[in-house]
């Protein structure tokens, strides 16, 4: 649509989740972060790797299984290459798996807090329409509604009812996306041309696109 400005925001959680385990440093249950390091041993032709983790509190190390007694032969290339080079990028997407932290904590503690990377894929000169893409990489457990509260500088229930009236307008289009965590591909369309579009927003176009500051 021509009367619309087209941005994508990629999403990215600022710390990782931490899970919590029994410390045989200083006992009891405690909070154990991701020190971005892993572990690699080779026995034979089979492959361990591990990932490190430190007690929040006495900084006593945990390591988590990411693999165990894996052929050499079997090992995605890729993956080989990212634990022999510690590579930051694989390690911190390693940390953000949720579902292998679950199988090894009953409790999980996640982070809301994003950094926001905004990008103009379209930029026709009288738009009257916002279309936000998102791009979320790492698992967040950033509601939708938390995210556009802070960056549109509106109340949650604000939002809900320009949902609910159909200036803002979501896909895909089901009834709670608001309360919902970020997802990856959910657009997010906000028709500025409505008055109470324009008396809310009309000031912070530029931040809304471009950032603040
Ligand atoms: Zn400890």
């Amino acid at each position: 649509m021509r009367d619309s400005i087209r941005v994508r925001w990629t999403i990215v959680p600022l710390t990782a989740p931490q899970p919590w385990l029994v410390c045989s440093g200083c006992g009891g249950l405690k909070p154990f972060q991701a020190s971005g390091k892993t572990r690699l041993n080779a026995n034979g032709r089979k492959l361990d790797a591990w990932l490190i983790y430190k007690c929040l509190a006495c900084e006593k190390t945990w390591n988590r299984s990411i693999f165990e007694r894996r052929n050499v032969r079997d090992m995605d290339p890729v993956v080989l290459d990212a634990l022999q080079s510690n590579d930051p990028q694989w390690i911190r997407r390693e940390a953000f798996n949720l579902d292998a932290l679950r199988r090894s904590s009953p409790r999980i503690d996640e982070f809301p807090e994003v950094g926001i990377a905004r990008e103009v894929q379209h930029e026709p000169p009288d738009w009257t329409k916002l279309e936000i893409e998102l791009i979320v990489p790492l698992p967040t457990s950033t509601r939708l509604d938390r995210l556009l509260a802070s960056e549109l500088g509106v109340s949650r229930s604000r939002l809900q009812a320009l949902h609910d009236g159909g200036t803002l307008r979501t896909n895909p289009d089901r009834a709670d996306i608001l309360r919902r965590r970020l997802k990856t591909g959910t657009q997010v369309t906000l028709d500025l041309v409505t008055e109470a579009g324009r008396e809310t927003f009309a000031h912070r176009q530029r931040s809304l696109v471009f950032g603040s500051g």
